[in-house]
């Protein structure tokens, strides 16, 4: 197969580090708290200070299990916890509680829907565009403490803040399956949103909850031998993770087509140049001489905690998006920007359940409410409520008001409590659909414009246009336009 890479073939395996919803950290009951001063989050345990001991958190336990089952893991009944060694100003322990050869899971899968076009957007995945499976295979989850931060310019100095030290973290090992910067960044987007929608991380990449690092190499096509790495560390935003990846590849090739070998590395994404750059040389795991953790037991999770967990998952989105188009009968389209959040389709869901149409409530919440919900994490704020949409749609199906309406209703509505039909009411904006009302301004139109009434019957019949633009202008677009063109072509007929 041809790549977009010539004769070379990218390869791409992702690690991802994802904080766990807790309330306090991995190991002691200092709060997780983000953007508080520096250092107010601190005790013996995640400061390290000598005798202190470390207690495992039990609800960072259900989310990594809750993640691992979400991700088609298999769950081992025992782990072990293990000290990965290495000096940082931010690590003031000398190490890092992690696992290492004995993880608390394994061998998950996430299943990648590709445009086969290589528009690398994974948006409009529509339902006519030809798309490709690539099974990304999990090699494992684990368990992991985050450092803390050092910040530099505080005043002269920089200071080290051991907040985040300590919180509770899940890394997911993926396998080098990916083929390319578009599959990584397909991979990322679901990732992110599986542990979204099961309420395990908040997504939030500018805040360092979800960030990755990304093993590029490259070999011939054909080549079953894979390449030598380098690793791209914490990259923060989507988009530039799909650039750098593919600005890797490309140093990559060209550093092998000018006969020099690839060197393991850890390097770094300048986005303004665009140019990766070297951080270090690759340390390897005997550089961080893990031992497995003294002051922690031996991790046992019984089947029954398994299966609990099991059956508290909620439909994740890939169920949810095929049951909106199979079911539901929406595009793919429509499907996917409904689960793009767990609160859109939670409202989306409780419109229809209220009794909404489907693919009305579909098309009302994408082409209005979208635009003005604001989201945060995993937090979304909506400017009106189900309830109100339902409400708003069942005028429209009841025909009391038009299409066109219902947006302005809905303008009016947004942010307050109203009830639809209490706009309606008070802005007067019912369609009007009294034949007889109608049919007496229609009459008044008539005697007041004798020219076009002759012009009409004498076969200038394109002027009905004008009388019925005439009649929204006096009902100030509420007439029911069936009624008002029935009732014109009746009275202007009348006379020919
Ligand atoms: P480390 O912590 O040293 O980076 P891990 O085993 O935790 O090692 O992670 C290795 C990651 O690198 C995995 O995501 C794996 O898919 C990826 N990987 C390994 N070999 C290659 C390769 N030749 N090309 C691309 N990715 C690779
Ligand atoms: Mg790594
Ligand atoms: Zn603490």
């Amino acid at each position: 197969m041809a790549s977009a890479y010539g004769e070379y073939e990218p390869v791409i395996g992702l690690e991802v580090h994802a904080q766990l919803l807790t309330r306090t950290k991995l190991f002691c009951g200092c709060k997780t708290s983000f953007g508080d001063p520096p250092n107010t989050h601190v005790c013996p345990v995640c400061l390290g200070l000598p005798g202190a001991l470390p207690v495992l958190n039990g609800e960072a336990v259900r989310l990594a299990v809750r993640a691992a089952l979400a991700l088609g893991c298999t769950i081992q009944d025992e782990s072990v916890f293990a000290r990965k060694n290495y000096f940082y100003p931010d690590l003031p322990k000398g190490y890092q509680i992690s696992q290492y050869d004995r993880p608390f899971s394994l061998h998950g899968v996430l299943v990648l829907q590709m445009p086969k076009d290589g528009d690398s957007k994974g948006k409009a995945a529509d339902a006519a565009a030809e798309t490709y499976e690539r099974r990304a295979r999990i090699l494992r989850i684990h368990m992991e403490e985050d450092a803390g931060k050092n910040l530099h310019g505080v005043g002269s100095s920089s200071i080290v803040d051991l907040n985040r030290a300590g919180t509770p973290l899940i890394e997911i090992v993926g396998e080098p399956d990916l083929r390319g910067a578009a599959e990584a960044g397909e991979y990322l987007r679901k990732l992110r949103e599986v542990l979204m929608f099961i309420g395990v991380n908040d997504g939030n990449l500018e805040q360092g909850s979800f960030r990755c690092d990304a093993n590029v190499s490259v070999r011939k096509v054909g080549e079953e031998r894979l390449g030598t790495r380098t690793e791209l560390k914490n990259i923060n935003s989507f988009r530039f993770v799909e650039e750098a990846i593919d600005v890797e590849i490309r140093r990559q090739i060209a550093e092998l087509e000018a006969g020099r070998k690839i060197r393991q590395q850890t390097r770094g994404y300048n986005s303004d140049k665009r140019e990766s750059y070297l951080l270090r040389d690759k340390e390897n795991d005997a550089g961080y001489r893990y031992f497995p953790e003294p002051d922690l037991p031996l991790l046992t999770l019984s089947s029954v905690f398994v299966d609990g967990v099991r059956a508290s998952l909620p439909e994740l989105p890939s169920a949810r998006r095929a049951h909106y188009v199979e079911t539901l009968g929406l595009t793919a389209y429509a499907a996917s920007v409904l689960t793009g959040h767990p609160q859109i389709a939670a409202f989306f869901e409780e419109t229809i359940r209220l009794g909404a149409d489907a693919t009305k409530a579909a098309n009302f919440v994408q082409a209005e409410v979208l635009r003005d919900v604001e989201q945060r994490g995993l937090e979304a704020r909506f400017p009106v409520t189900p309830t109100q949409v339902r409400e708003l749609l069942g005028l429209v199906e009841a025909g009391t008001i038009s299409g066109k309406q219902a947006k302005e209703v809905y303008a009016k509505m947004r942010g307050t409590s109203d009830a639809p039909a209490d706009i309606v009411a008070s802005a007067g904006m019912a369609v009007m659909s009294d034949t007889s009302a109608i049919e007496a301004i229609a009459k008044r139109l008539i005697e007041a414009n004798p020219k076009q009434v002759t012009s009409y019957r004498g076969g200038k019949t394109n002027l009905l246009g004008f009388f019925v633009g005439q009649m929204m202008k006096e009902t100030k677009g509420s007439a029911d336009p069936a009624i008002v063109n029935e009732i014109l072509k009746r009275l202007l007929g009348e006379g020919s």
